[in-house]
């Protein structure tokens, strides 16, 4: 059953900073979608209202259990002034799988979807129009019970808000350095390391922040249990290039199911290219590349897209990849995806959805 959605207009818009000076995910747009659950009515009263603070009781449950998941996606201006969304429907149901795993409510996908929809056409304005930017869209969920016990929260609240954010590549596509972590653990097998939720992010911060005293740009993460086997890279799925054959690691519970890594092993799969989803070990990888076989690393998720990897360093092992230049793949797969994303290219999977007007 579809609600009628309430909207209040926001009559003090702010002033927009030109796109060369965003920076991203600081500047937001003048609304935000807003829905409340409670046990006895269950999602209701959807509204679009001027962006403004949440007041929160103290005792919230968010602000001490971390009762709380989200989404990451963009819309897209086209050349003709068209908007479009990639694989949304994508987003909402990885939301519901992260609730399901923190014992939140689910929501109705193709509803919130029309929401989004909705808000979009209210802060359309708000869209870069510059080449390389997009509105970024961040959906939350939080738990705002005011109670202290350890139990689920009986009410939550879902918000929609909007960032205009610039290209991820100012100064163009530079392979990264990137740092094998052995002593932190992102994620564990049974944990919640498959869904987008606050704990995840800020517990890779330390690891994060000491890789980047050292030089490095991000962290390689390696499974909780062994430090063993290849999982992400930061907060991107990871690829590699092998003697022709693509191979990425195989969804276990603790690795985040990108919609990025996915379009790429169907990109992949139709241009006939080998890929495989299997487990992979940092020593054949640091094998294969002394054996010569080592072609190409790239990451994945939807800020950057595709990020190729031009150096890896493991304990004292250090190798350097493709001669840290962007590799041939790496560069192929960018192009598709971001030309699909934003309507430059033509759209054979039926990836984007229009957002009219
Ligand atoms: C969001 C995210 C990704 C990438 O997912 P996309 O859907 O491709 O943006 C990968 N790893 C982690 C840990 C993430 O949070």
């Amino acid at each position: 059953m579809k609600e009628q959605l309430t909207i209040i207009e926001n009559t003090n818009r702010k002033p927009r900073l030109a796109d060369d000076q965003l920076a991203f995910g600081k500047q937001f747009t003048d609304h935000m979608f807003v829905m409340d659950y409670s046990i006895d009515v269950g999602w209701h009263d959807p509204r679009v209202i001027p962006y403004e603070p949440i007041t929160l009781d103290p005792a919230a449950m968010i602000f001490h259990y971390g009762q709380t998941v989200f989404e990451g996606l963009k819309a897209y201006r086209t050349e003709d002034e068209r908007i479009l969304l990639f694989r949304p429907e994508k987003n909402f149901q990885r939301l519901n799988r992260s609730s399901d795993r923190l014992s939140i409510p689910t929501l109705d996908e193709e509803l919130v979807l029309s929401y989004l929809q909705e808000l979009l056409r209210i802060d359309q304005d708000w869209i870069p129009t510059t080449e390389g930017y997009s509105l970024y869209i961040r959906p939350f969920i939080i738990a705002t019970e005011p109670n202290l016990s350890l139990a689920p929260s009986g009410t939550y609240q879902f918000y929609i808000i909007l960032s205009p954010v610039g290209s991820y590549y100012r100064e163009g596509i530079n392979p990264v350095k990137i740092f094998v972590e052995e002593e932190f653990t992102r994620a564990v097998r049974g944990g919640t390391g498959m869904a987008k939720t606050a704990g995840n992010y800020s517990a890779a911060y330390i690891a994060q922040q000491r890789a980047t005293e050292k030089g490095f740009s991000q962290v390689l993460w390696l499974d909780g249990v062994e430090k063993k086997f290849i999982e992400e890279v930061g907060s991107m799925n990871v690829f590699f290039k092998i003697n022709g054959e693509v191979v990425t690691p195989k969804l276990n519970g603790s690795i985040l199911e990108g919609i990025t890594r996915l379009s790429i092993i169907e990109l992949l799969k139709d241009w006939q290219i080998p890929v495989v989803e299997r487990r992979i070990s940092i020593e054949e990888i640091f094998q294969a590349h002394e054996e010569g076989r080592l072609e190409e690393v790239f990451g994945t998720g939807t800020a950057a897209v595709v990020s190729p990897v031009g150096e890896l360093t493991w304990n004292s092992r250090q190798i350097t990849i493709n001669n840290k230049q962007t590799g041939e793949l790496a560069k192929k797969l960018y192009d598709t995806l971001t030309g699909i994303q934003t309507g430059k290219q033509n759209d054979p999977y039926g990836w984007t959805v229009e957002v009219e007007k």
